[in-house]
């Protein structure tokens, strides 16, 4: 139809199948139309090269087009979680809050998309379920669940880290009678709860923003807790025309900070270790920045994901924030985070989030004490008892950072699979390319900063590299790239010694791929800092893309 035709590349070489105009052949083709696809695109076709989007979403914006449910925000502050590639972009759109909600985001996104024409390239509602790399002709053929067999020299996986969506796989899941929900597949349409018995299960950042909002509209709301996770106040408020005129003034210098600091992030980062200040000291700063809010508390001092007794005492103020909103002790004492150091799972940011357990009509279950035994037509039966509920929201996360990525048949030398040489825990170089899988690159991969930072820079620095790679490869005449195996075993022997430095491994996370039942555990984010990071894949770069091997075409270009 109109918007299908709408969505096919215009460029020159094209054959007709099936009434569907459809190109064969690519420079590159990239998986996904969030922030990274769109970027990469827009670089890819600045630089003259051809390009085409295939994305499974009915929509452009990727985390932003699937997360819909109440509450749903950025945690990083709009102005700094945005584009900063483009000047007039910058200048020319205004958000509204400290941290934008979900469509305020996804309607920048669509802008973006509008704004340099990239709509033409993407094909929605197309889902890639192969990629299978030809060694004779270096170069990929990618393959989607709506027929297209295309071909491309590079293929860009730019499939989220995030967007794998993941719903245990509970005894009677397929059961019940009433109307379930996963936060990162929320309808567009919206959910009203009003009247309803609701549960949610999951207490992770997607929970800890809905809770307040669904518990306003449910009749009773059942809070399905298993680990009780941090969370400080978002403090949201709208942008004061002081806020935007200053960030339009000096955004430059802002967002070349970001591109240097650990976290991209622009909260101030104290010098001083935890143990080295006196108590009151200590209280003051935690409770000046949890005033501040947002995720800024993590900079108080340097050490506190290093060092356990420096992250205790984040822990205990924290716990003493809880203990002072949720008025029920007994409530209070099950919402402490206990099994792991702050911030060794992703800090959550909230609004009303404590609070709301001190309302009447909500209950706080403890799935870790009385775990879910099963779900039934009428609600979920734990160990202790039986819910009966109308609606089911799952806010249990997502298969983080690899899931998207190996639940693509993606083949690389000899055959071998994305999956299969992951078996162990994702290998990479820099987290931008896979020893065997030429001409294959991945946006924010495991072993790099990615989740573990302001995203939009992350994404940025990446599609930059990769598009800098692309040009360099055109300029020299080469065909292809790929990671060399030495590299590869010493970045991810690297990526390790970093992350085992820190308190992270302590904790039963994402970013450890504990909450997949048999997925490897293994610290999958690179934690040196984005910053550094960046300046180590600059180096890579000048010195000709050392620790990759790069070939002259092995047929005629
Ligand atoms: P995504 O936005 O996830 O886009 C990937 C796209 O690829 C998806 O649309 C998906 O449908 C598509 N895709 C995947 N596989 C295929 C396939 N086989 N075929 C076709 N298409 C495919 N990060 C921050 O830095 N700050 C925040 O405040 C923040 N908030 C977040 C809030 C939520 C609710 C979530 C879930 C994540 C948040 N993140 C945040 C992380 C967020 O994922 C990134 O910031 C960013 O949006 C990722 O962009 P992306 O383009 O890399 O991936
Ligand atoms: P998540 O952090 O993985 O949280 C999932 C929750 O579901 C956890 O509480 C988990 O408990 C629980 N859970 C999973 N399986 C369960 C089971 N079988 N039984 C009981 N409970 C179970 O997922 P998320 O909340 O969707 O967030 C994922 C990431 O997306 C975040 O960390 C963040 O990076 C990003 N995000 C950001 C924002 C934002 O504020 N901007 C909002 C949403 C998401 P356990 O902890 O015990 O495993």
């Amino acid at each position: 139809m109109a918007k299908e035709a709408a969505n096919v590349s215009d460029t020159p070489s094209r054959s007709v199948t099936g009434g569907r105009e459809t190109t064969n052949s690519f420079d590159a083709v990239i998986i996904g139309a969030g922030f990274a696809g769109l970027y990469m695109l827009h670089r890819l076709r600045g630089l003259g090269f051809s390009a085409r989007v295939y994305e499974a979403g009915a929509g452009i914006g990727g985390t932003w087009y699937w997360n819909r449910y109440p509450g749903a925000r950025c945690d990083v502050e709009s102005l700094e979680y945005s584009y900063s590639f483009s000047k007039e972009l910058e200048q020319e759109w205004q958000w509204t809050e400290r941290y934008a909600t979900q469509p305020e985001i996804l309607r920048y996104l669509s802008h973006v998309a509008e704004r340099f024409d990239l709509k033409p390239d993407i094909q929605l509602q197309t889902r890639v379920t192969a990629a299978t790399f030809d060694e004779a002709a270096d170069c990929w053929t990618i393959q989607t669940d709506r027929g297209d067999r295309v071909s491309a020299q590079f293929c860009v996986m730019a499939t989220g880290c995030l967007s794998a969506a993941k719903i245990p796989d509970y005894k009677g899941r397929d059961s019940f009678h009433g109307e379930t929900y996963h936060t990162g597949h929320w309808p567009h349409e919206g959910v009203d709860f009003t009247g309803q018995k609701v549960a949610v299960i999951g207490t992770g950042s997607s929970g800890i923003q809905s809770i307040p909002i669904i518990a306003t509209q449910a009749s009773h709301l059942f809070v399905f807790q298993r680990t009780p996770n941090f969370s400080v106040p978002a403090n949201n408020a709208p942008l004061s025309p002081g806020a935007k005129q200053d960030w339009q003034v000096n955004s430059a210098v802002y967002r070349q900070q970001a591109r240097t600091v650990p976290f991209g992030m622009l909260f101030e980062q104290s010098e001083k270790s935890a143990l080295e200040v006196t108590p009151d000291e200590r209280q003051r700063e935690y409770e000046r920045r949890w005033q501040l809010g947002g995720v800024c508390l993590l900079g108080s001092f340097t050490d506190l994901i290093v060092n356990k007794e420096a992250n205790d005492t984040a822990t205990e103020f924290v716990h003493s924030k809880i203990r002072g909103i949720v008025r029920d002790p007994a409530v209070a004492e099950k919402l402490l985070p206990r099994s792991h150091p702050i911030a060794t799972k992703r800090l959550c940011v909230d609004t009303d989030y404590y609070a709301t357990f001190n309302r009447d009509n909500v209950t706080l279950v403890d799935v870790l004490a009385t775990p879910i035994e099963e779900i039934t037509p009428t609600g979920l039966r734990t160990t202790d008892a039986e819910y009966t509920v109308d609606s089911i929201v799952f806010a249990t996360g997502f298969d983080a950072m690899t899931g998207a990525l190996c639940n693509i048949d993606i083949r690389g030398r000899d055959g071998v699979t994305l999956k299969q040489k992951w078996a162990e825990g994702p290998r990479t170089y820099l987290g931008i390319m896979v020893a065997g899988f030429p001409n294959l690159f991945t946006i924010t991969g495991p072993g790099s900063p990615s989740v573990l930072s302001n995203m939009a820079v992350s994404i940025e620095q990446h599609v930059d590299w990769i598009a800098h790679c692309l040009e360099y490869l055109r300029q020299h005449q080469e065909a292809a790239i790929e990671a060399t195996v030495d590299a590869e075993n010493a970045w991810v022997e690297h990526v390790n010694e970093v992350g085992n430095a820190t308190l992270f491994p302590l904790a039963n996370s994402w970013y450890m791929g504990a909450n997949i039942p048999g997925k490897p555990r293994v610290f999958m984010p690179y934690i040196g800092g984005v910053g550094v990071y960046r300046q180590k894949c600059e180096e890579v770069a000048a010195k000709g893309y050392q620790g990759f091997a790069l070939s002259s075409s092995a047929v005629a270009s």
